[in-house]
């Protein structure tokens, strides 16, 4: 864990940051947050924070899911996680996370599950994290499906959704996948535990549509705009689950695990099982514009 985290305002020592462990967040959920990667250049100087403002916007729009106001602009918190960066002397890549919580009732607010008349904190960590860019993943089917729109606002992104992610990845991972595949509840594809997914069929890239309850990824929008400037025609459909078995290249795309092609799904190759022609010009794409000299 890094040394130094921001808190409300405050640089404190991470090993001193406690909370009450009657936080709203910790007892509900109510929390919303986002990943950010930082990477080191091969001019040197400090890792850079891809696209944090795009996250910032983001967990704006999470906040408000959770009737909460952030006191900082995107601007703001994307120049605080460069000083997290600065103050905690990391000079490999890294991933940071902040992290936004209810906290306690205001004054006047009864006990009970509610948004309304909640206080909120903010917090940002960081840990050295290596880049895992193109490594392929042999993805499993899980039973757990992705968290509705209807259950709650899925284009947030929100800490208690992630227990269906969490259930999923152990389903899969128990039976010897890299990661796991949620289906929408109707049993059409949504996403991955922590990615988005898209498939390439000949000169066509298919991805869920937003309104299939799937999370609005940052890396998603920047591949399709990728696709398109390569002329591949892109659709934003809702996608059954026999086009994945039948599509030339699976692709999973977030954050985390940056581009990873698909070499399976439950236990099916896809295309020739390896890294397909454009997985692979996508991660060129992909490395260079991450480690582009500031
Ligand atoms: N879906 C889920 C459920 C995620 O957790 C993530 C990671 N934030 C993504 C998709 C990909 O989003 P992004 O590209 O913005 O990291």
């Amino acid at each position: 864990m890094s040394t130094y985290a921001y808190l409300d305002g405050a640089w404190v020592n991470s090993a001193d940051a406690h909370l009450p462990i009657s936080i709203q967040g910790l007892q509900y959920g109510t929390a919303a947050f986002e990943g950010i990667r930082a990477y080191s250049c091969h001019t040197g100087g400090l890792p850079r924070p891809f696209m944090a403002e795009e996250h910032y916007q983001r967990l704006q729009t999470s906040c408000e899911a959770l009737r909460i106001t952030l006191d900082n602009s995107c601007e703001e918190l994307a120049t605080l996680t460069s000083e997290l960066i600065e103050r905690n002397a990391i000079r490999d890549d890294c991933y940071i996370r902040p992290v936004v919580f209810k906290t306690m009732f205001l004054p006047g607010t009864p006990f009970g599950v509610r948004l309304a008349g909640v206080g909120h904190s903010i917090a940002l960590t960081l840990v050295p994290m290596k880049s895992r860019l193109g490594e392929t993943t042999r993805l499993g089917i899980a039973t757990t499906r992705r968290v509705p729109n209807a259950s709650m606002p899925t284009r947030a992104k929100i800490s208690g959704a992630y227990v269906a992610s969490a259930l999923a990845v152990d389903e899969c991972t128990a039976s010897g996948y890299d990661d796991a595949l949620l289906l929408t509840s109707d049993g059409r594809v949504a996403e991955a535990s922590t990615s988005n997914i898209i498939l390439r069929h000949g000169g066509e890239l298919v991805t869920p549509s937003l309104d299939q309850g799937i999370l609005p990824g940052i890396t998603r929008s920047l591949v399709l705009t990728y696709g398109r400037e390569t002329s591949l025609n892109v659709c934003e459909r809702p996608v059954e689950l026999i086009e994945l078995f039948n599509a030339d290249e699976v692709i999973l795309v977030g954050t985390g695990v940056e581009i990873s092609p698909v070499t399976s799904v439950s236990g099916n190759s896809i295309g020739n099982g390896a890294t397909g022609e454009f997985a692979a010009a996508l991660i060129e794409y992909f490395r260079k514009l991450t480690r582009l000299a500031a």
